[in-house]
């Protein structure tokens, strides 16, 4: 089975209420190919919401305790960032999945850069929260561009 970001098959759970649809991906879905997650609301946070960055490190650093990641008013959301991301977690382990497609650029999703927690829009090198806890267990994800 595959995992993929809800976002990316077209499902309105971003920040700001869209999605970021992904034709190929979203055919994943209706073939039964692949299940869809979001890590941020399975962690409880709402949509819409207020956006989040990882301030200090990437979301290696946010599983070691040396990073957390804020929301745009400087509210504390790294717990909620933590609970999506082992939940994400366990519906891989459940239905044993072998590609993980995560949304780029996302301080949960990104693989390969997210942005660099000052809101200003410049992203940096690193992974997201979810993506670092699925690699930590041996997990591999790819972004939507590699697909
Ligand atoms: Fe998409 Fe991931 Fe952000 Fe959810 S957390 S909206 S799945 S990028």
């Amino acid at each position: 089975m595959i995992l993929v970001s809800s976002c990316l098959a077209g499902i309105k759970v971003r920040y700001d209420g869209g999605d970021c649809l992904n034709d190929r991906i979203k055919k994943l879905l209706e073939e039964n190919k692949a299940i869809s997650i979001c890590p941020e609301v399975l962690g409880g946070l709402p949509i819409p919401r207020i956006p989040a960055e990882i301030v200090g490190g990437d979301g290696e650093d946010v599983l070691e305790n040396k990073a957390l990641v804020m929301d745009q008013t400087g509210k504390d959301v790294t717990d909620s960032f933590l609970q999506g991301a082992y939940a994400v977690l366990k519906k891989a382990q459940e239905v044993g999945a072998t590609c993980v497609i995560l949304k780029e650029n996302s301080p949960s999703c990104g693989s390969s850069f997210i942005y660099n927690g000052h809101f200003n829009g410049e992203k940096k090198p690193g992974m997201g929260v979810t993506t670092a806890l699925l690699k930590r267990n041996g997990i591999e994800v790819i972004s939507e561009k590699d697909f």
